[in-house]
């Protein structure tokens, strides 16, 4: 499942590090240049000239890991070359490069990157010379601490967000907004390469007297068990969606024996899923194999029509369209 909040929240990142850094570098080209600096202006306007390409590939690509990884490197590397340049002239710069890395990659690399930074400096500049190590290590220490705890905290609250907006509260399976935008990556990855994809809706049989009979509650759990049962029986990159109600969706990629895969599924359905007295709860399934040409409304309405027949069928069985 592609992590959709943290990639919109990468790229707004990375775009607004690109606009404040080319505005806050732009003038110094100039600057440097009048100053007869021509090796430091050159610099700022290959650190420009790179962030706004690299911004614009992410923003085409949607590649933003990787490009907010190269991003934090060439800004680090670009500090690290304008002090070695200009010296304790442009030191200051070495702050808003700490913080700025912990925007672009995870806190701990972030981290590391920074420790390499910093070490260079003391190595290789001679800005020591004029400005206190121990005030710059503490300072560094504190800004580096600082922001460390403030990216690590909001990195766990976007997975909190993320789980919320994709798994369905009740049960724990993807819900129907993870769904819309897996079907879609499913159809290009399928139409691309011709893998073998298989979508199965699943419908819990007479469900509503389960619920008459032994209450809500025991539906609820009824519906939770079906999502373990489910989990338990299919593989890692498998997907299993709560459609709505009692109706639920697998998304299987790369399925050669589909009806070995279904029928499997189902005899364990069959055998583990019980209300608390014992009684079998059955499920029947509608299931349609990826043809070419294939939109998400054209596959879901075939393995729709494929269990209307299931349920015509008698239900507790498993008609299949390819
Ligand atoms: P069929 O075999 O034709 O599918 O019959 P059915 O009874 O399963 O289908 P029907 O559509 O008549 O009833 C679905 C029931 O599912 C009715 C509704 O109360 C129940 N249901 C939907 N969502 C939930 C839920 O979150 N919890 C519980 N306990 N029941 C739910
Ligand atoms: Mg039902
Ligand atoms: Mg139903």
């Amino acid at each position: 499942m592609h992590n959709q909040l943290q990639e919109k929240f990468r790229l707004s990142v990375l775009s607004l590090i690109g606009v404040v850094s080319v505005l806050g570098i732009t003038p110094f080209v100039f600057i440097r240049y009048f100053q007869g600096n021509t090796l430091a202006a050159i610099v700022d306007l290959v650190l420009i000239l790179g962030i706004v390409t690299l911004v614009g590939y992410a923003v085409r690509t949607k590649k933003t890991r990787v490009v907010s990884w190269i991003v934090a490197v060439f800004i680090n590397v670009g500090v690290f070359a304008i002090v070695l340049i200009n010296g304790v002239d442009s030191f200051l710069w070495i702050y808003p490069a700490i913080a700025s890395t912990f925007f672009l990659v995870r806190p701990i690399e972030a981290i590391v990157i920074n420790i390499i930074l910093t070490i260079s400096c003391v190595f290789f500049s001679n800005i020591f010379e004029l400005i206190s190590l121990v005030s710059f290590v503490i300072t560094i220490l504190i800004v580096s601490v600082n922001t460390y705890v403030y990216a690590s905290r909001s990195e766990k609250q976007f997975r909190l967000l993320e789980s919320l907006n994709i798994v369905d509260e009740l049960t724990g399976a993807l819900n129907r907004r993870a769904f819309s935008s897996d079907i879609e990556q499913a159809l290009s990855i399928a139409e691309r390469k011709n893998t073998p994809y298989m979508l199965a809706i699943l419908d819990l049989d007479h469900f509503k007297m389960v619920n008459d009979k032994y209450g809500h509650a025991v539906g609820d759990q009824v519906l939770k068990d079906l999502v373990t049962i489910t989990t338990d029986n299919t593989r890692k990159y498998d997907r299993f969606y709560r459609f709505g109600g009692e109706e639920f969706v697998l998304l299987v990629p790369d399925i050669k024996k589909h009806q070995a895969f279904i029928q499997n599924l189902r005899a364990a359905i069959k055998k583990e899923l019980k209300t608390p007295d014992g009684k079998e709860v059955t499920v029947s399934f509608g299931v349609a194999s990826w043809l070419p040409g294939a939109t998400a409304d054209s596959w879901l309405k075939s393995a729709d029509d494929a269990l209307y027949r299931a349920k015509a069928n008698g239900r507790d069985c498993a008609v299949f369209i390819d």
